[in-house]
């Protein structure tokens, strides 16, 4: 079927390349979203009604509750911005003056904690490992033995740089044993792969709208513990990222934000939300995740392409692949070919290896993957020897 966009361009319109899009984003996030997802986006809502923040905001703060645990000890709270705003705000909101923040790093994202907590003038230490490593578990158990100082532990879930999957659950349990508070950046895992916050001894979770969840950018979101988030009344070193008068804002006052929702946003997020439902919750999508990324796998390799990481570290959510050593292949040749053939790719952020990434996340299926690998062996060599 085709469908004039603008009267300009003629699109060819499928289950995944929906109204609008000339291709698919295998990118992680802003990603593809069903047209579903982007159609409620037709109507207006009254940030301050009933009708938004009774029927659309709420239901959402409790859905994305019951998804992280089935304890009532943990509320939500969500925040106008991109993820990194969220992260901002959790920083911000929950170390006290006298804190000090452990940050285990192994990639962009977690640099960019660090990066927060030192224009917040946080008191910090960065436990900094190798891109392409996993976090040494005794090194995590002897900072926290040694600086008592150390209140919070911040760690990124799934680092975006390469794809690689820390372990959230063995470092939970240290840092929970050691008495200390725990954050996690979930923001290109939660809604993908299933993550219990009770029972990994997560304090606050961090994600954002247009991540797993599959909606649109806007805001972020964070499911955190009542108790803690309590504590952070008058910590806030932001007006706007102040994650405890947030919080309170939307219990007093039934879901209002304090400044203007993105609305539309809010209200696609909803959609995504029971779409999310439709597919059988996060343990269905989380197969379908990994039914993508073992096609995009194994439709790579065959053609010759190598992984940066192991499959033991490796997520289902993006992937880090080495750009051939060959003087017939050049990236950005090879991206605006596949791009004309319906597929935006991810360029590489590892810093000392020369990659480029393809996410698996959104709302895109197996045939979506098999139709890749068809579109990337014919557009990876195009020069003769
Ligand atoms: C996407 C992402 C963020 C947030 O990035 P924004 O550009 O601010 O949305 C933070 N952490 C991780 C691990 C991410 O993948």
């Amino acid at each position: 079927m085709n469908y004039t966009f603008y009267g300009l361009v003629t699109l060819r319109m499928s289950e995944s390349n929906s109204i609008g899009n000339p291709y698919i984003l295998l990118t992680p996030g802003p990603l593809s979203t069903s047209s579903s997802v982007k159609e409620v986006m037709l109507r207006d809502w009254c940030t301050w009604d009933d009708d938004y923040n009774l029927n659309v905001v709420q239901p959402i703060q409790r859905r994305l509750v019951e998804l992280a645990t089935a304890s009532d000890g943990y509320s939500s709270v969500l925040m106008q911005g991109s993820g990194t705003f969220c992260v901002e705000s959790v920083i911000g909101s929950a170390l006290p003056e006298d804190g000090k923040l452990l940050i285990i790093a192994n990639g962009a994202y977690g640099r960019r904690l660090a990066q927060i907590a030192e224009i917040l003038k946080i008191n910090r230490e960065v436990l900094e490992f190798g891109e392409s490593e996993l976090p040494d578990l005794s090194q995590i158990r002897e900072a926290l033995d040694r600086d008592q100082d150390i209140t919070h532990v911040a760690i990124v879930h799934g680092e975006t740089t390469t794809g690689m999957l820390n372990p959230i659950h063995e470092i939970g349990e240290i840092v929970n044993q050691a008495g200390r508070i725990y954050i996690v950046d979930a923001m290109s895992t939660f809604g993908g792969i299933p993550i219990d916050v009770q029972e990994t001894g997560i304090d606050f979770l961090i994600s954002s709208a247009n991540k797993c969840i599959q909606g649109v950018p806007g805001f972020g979101f964070v499911v955190a513990r009542k108790s803690r988030l309590k504590e952070c009344e008058g910590r806030a070193r932001s007006l706007s990222l102040d994650l405890y008068s947030q919080w309170n804002q939307m219990e007093e006052g039934g879901g209002k934000w304090r400044f203007t929702s993105p609305t539309h946003t809010v209200r696609a997020f909803a959609q995504a939300l029971k779409e999310l439902e439709e597919e059988g919750g996060i343990a269905k999508r989380f197969e379908r995740y990994r039914e993508n990324h073992r096609l995009l796998i194994s439709g790579m390799e065959e053609l010759g392409f190598q992984c940066l990481l192991p499959a033991s570290c490796q997520s289902p959510i993006i992937t880090a692949f080495h750009n051939p050593d060959s003087s017939r292949y050049e990236f950005r040749e090879f991206y605006r070919r596949l791009k004309e053939k319906g597929f935006v790719i991810y360029p590489g952020k590892v810093t000392n290896v020369d990659t480029f990434r393809i996410g698996t996340i959104g709302h895109v299926f197996p045939d979506d993957f098999r139709r890749l690998i068809k579109a990337v062996g014919e557009s990876i060599y195009w020069k003769s020897e």
